[in-house]
Order: structure tokens, then C-alpha cells, then sequence
């Protein structure tokens, strides 16, 4: 267990929880994939980490790529604004495409995301959230054929997901200290 990062209030998935999601879902995606040689999107920069474990969880043949979107700024609070950034480098029609996702919070960014995608005529097209946020109300606009786990309503960090780039590189997911926020 590495030590608790200074900012950060309380640990919410340690790495032993992650590891044991991560594999979980692997594992279901080589079930259902087995033959399909499914393309793994990466939405970066927050699902990188995730993806880099997630493919090597998965047994089968898969491929990878990456997209980068803007839906956030430096800030806590959804702009409602998203932009491509970098675009796919792999033609994915009839392939078999599999959205990489660190956190679904509203859906907005996945659900405007795959409307783009189904365009291209990909075979299918799925979503594998490594968390999903739970907030009061409807629930995300995008429903996820893969779910890691669920999280409470609050800003995390970790594993890839940051504050104003910050804390990406813990190994864990957790809530920041109040006062980590005036510091960014
Ligand atoms: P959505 O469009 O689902 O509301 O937002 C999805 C994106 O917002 C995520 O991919 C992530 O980049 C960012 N996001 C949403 N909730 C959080 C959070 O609690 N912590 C961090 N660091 N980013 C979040």
C-alpha cells in the first residue's frame, strides 16, 4: 500500500480494488469479444491509465487507440462544452469498438462521443466506464455495457483522474482535502 498522498481526505478504491475491478472486467470483455478483435478507445487523457491496465487484462486479440476531448476545464464544474482534441487514427468501420472511459459523470462528453462514432458504421460500439458516478436524478445520458464500480457524488482523483492535471499518478481513487482545492 503506497503512502496517502498529503491532499487527499479519504481513499475510496485502493489499488487492491482496482485490481481486482480491472480484472473483473477484462475478463467479461474477453468472454464477449472472443473473435472480434475489438478496437479499445482511449479517452484521454483521464482513461489512460485505466485502458494501459484494462488491455492487459484482457486475454484475447485487441487493438488500441486514442482520442482526446475536452469536456472540462481546469476546474471542478462541467463546462457542458465538448471539443475533439485528437481524433482516431484507425478506420473503424465494422470493427468492433469499445469506449475506454475513467469516469462517467453526466454522459455528455460519451454520448456526443458515440453519436460521432456510429457515423463512421463501426459493427458495434460499447462503453467500459471504470467508475460510474452516482448522482441524484436521471444518471448518465450513455449507459455502459461495462461498468467497473460505482462512486459517490463528489470530485475524485487519481488513477488517471486529476484536478487541474494534479494527482493523476496515484495509484489509487480518492476525495481531496478542501483546502487541496484553494492550492490548485
Ligand atoms: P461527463 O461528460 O460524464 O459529465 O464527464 C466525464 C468527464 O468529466 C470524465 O471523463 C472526466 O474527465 C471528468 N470528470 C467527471 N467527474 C470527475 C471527477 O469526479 N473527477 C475528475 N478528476 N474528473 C471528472
Amino acid at each position: 500500500m503506497s503512502e496517502l498522498h498529503p491532499d487527499v481526505q479519504e481513499v475510496l478504491l485502493s489499488e487492491d480494488d482496482i485490481k481486482e475491478i480491472v480484472s473483473r472486467v477484462g475478463a467479461e470483455i474477453s468472454r464477449d469479444y472472443a473473435g472480434k478483435n475489438p478496437l479499445i478507445v482511449c479517452v484521454l487523457r483521464g482513461a489512460f491509465v485505466f485502458t494501459a491496465d484494462l488491455m492487459r487484462a484482457i486475454t484475447i486479440p485487441c487493438a488500441v487507440d486514442f482520442m482526446a476531448v475536452s469536456s472540462y476545464g481546469d476546474g471542478v464544474v462541467s463546462s457542458g462544452v465538448v471539443r475533439i482534441v485528437k481524433d482516431l487514427d484507425t478506420h473503424i468501420e465494422g470493427r468492433h469498438v469499445i469506449i475506454a472511459e475513467d469516469i462517467l459523470d453526466s454522459g455528455l462528453t460519451l454520448s456526443y462521443l458515440i453519436n460521432m462514432l456510429k457515423a463512421r458504421k463501426p459493427a458495434s460500439i460499447e462503453i467500459a466506464a471504470f467508475t460510474v458516478k452516482d448522482t441524484e436524478g436521471q444518471g448518465p445520458a450513455v449507459k455502459p455495457r461495462y461498468v467497473g464500480t460505482h462512486v459517490p457524488d463528489a470530485f475524485v482523483v487519481g488513477y488517471g483522474l486529476d484536478l487541474a492535471e494534479r494527482y493523476r499518478n496515484l495509484p489509487y481513487v480518492g476525495v481531496l482535502k478542501p483546502e487541496a482545492y484553494a492550492n490548485k
